[in-house]
Protein backbone atom coordinates (compact mmCIF):
# COMPACT_ATOMS: atom_id res chain seq x y z
CA UNK A 1 0.00 0.00 0.00
CA UNK A 2 2.74 2.14 0.35
CA UNK A 3 4.31 1.84 -2.48
CA UNK A 4 0.63 2.64 -4.40
CA UNK A 5 1.14 6.25 -2.74
CA UNK A 6 4.90 6.53 -3.26
CA UNK A 7 3.75 6.20 -6.94
CA UNK A 8 1.01 8.26 -6.44
CA UNK A 9 3.23 11.00 -5.31
CA UNK A 10 5.72 10.56 -7.76
CA UNK A 11 3.13 10.74 -10.70
CA UNK A 12 1.78 13.98 -9.39
CA UNK A 13 5.01 15.45 -9.03
CA UNK A 14 5.75 14.59 -12.68
CA UNK A 15 2.69 16.05 -13.73
CA UNK A 16 3.15 19.38 -11.68
CA UNK A 17 6.84 19.84 -13.18
CA UNK A 18 6.02 19.08 -16.75
CA UNK A 19 3.75 21.52 -16.20
CA UNK A 20 5.85 24.15 -14.99
CA UNK A 21 8.43 23.41 -17.56
CA UNK A 22 5.90 23.79 -20.25
CA UNK A 23 4.83 27.13 -18.62
CA UNK A 24 8.51 28.39 -18.89
CA UNK A 25 8.51 27.44 -22.58
CA UNK A 26 6.84 30.98 -24.91
CA UNK A 27 4.34 30.28 -26.83
CA UNK A 28 6.24 31.88 -29.81
CA UNK A 29 9.72 31.68 -30.16
CA UNK A 30 10.92 35.85 -29.05
CA UNK A 31 13.35 35.23 -32.44
CA UNK A 32 10.23 36.32 -34.79
CA UNK A 33 9.95 40.10 -32.75
CA UNK A 34 13.81 40.75 -32.58
CA UNK A 35 14.15 39.92 -35.86
CA UNK A 36 10.71 42.29 -36.99
CA UNK A 37 11.59 44.44 -40.23
CA UNK A 38 10.44 48.05 -40.10
CA UNK A 39 10.64 50.53 -43.10
CA UNK A 40 11.79 54.39 -42.23
CA UNK A 41 8.95 56.43 -43.07
CA UNK A 42 11.36 59.48 -44.29
CA UNK A 43 13.74 56.86 -46.66
CA UNK A 44 12.27 53.92 -46.87
CA UNK A 45 15.13 51.94 -45.51
CA UNK A 46 14.63 49.00 -43.69
CA UNK A 47 15.63 48.15 -40.17
CA UNK A 48 15.17 45.81 -37.42
CA UNK A 49 12.20 46.70 -35.56
CA UNK A 50 14.68 47.01 -32.12
CA UNK A 51 16.93 49.12 -33.95
CA UNK A 52 14.64 51.55 -35.76
CA UNK A 53 13.18 54.83 -33.95
CA UNK A 54 9.63 54.73 -33.29
CA UNK A 55 7.32 57.92 -33.03
CA UNK A 56 4.05 56.95 -32.64
CA UNK A 57 3.20 54.85 -35.60
CA UNK A 58 5.68 55.18 -37.44
CA UNK A 59 9.70 53.90 -37.47
CA UNK A 60 12.84 55.92 -38.92
CA UNK A 61 16.08 54.39 -39.16
CA UNK A 62 17.44 57.20 -37.38
CA UNK A 63 16.81 60.55 -35.40
CA UNK A 64 17.60 62.76 -38.13
CA UNK A 65 15.24 60.73 -40.87
CA UNK A 66 12.38 61.24 -37.65
CA UNK A 67 13.05 64.88 -37.33
CA UNK A 68 13.29 65.54 -41.27
CA UNK A 69 10.16 63.93 -41.90
CA UNK A 70 8.54 66.08 -39.36
CA UNK A 71 9.80 69.38 -40.41
CA UNK A 72 8.50 68.06 -44.05
CA UNK A 73 5.38 67.42 -42.55
ZN1 LIG B 1 15.74 56.91 -42.94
Amino acid sequence: MRILVLIAIGLLLYVIISNLLRKNRPATPPKSITEKMVKCEHCGLHILQQEAIQSEDHFYCSQEHLEAHRRSE
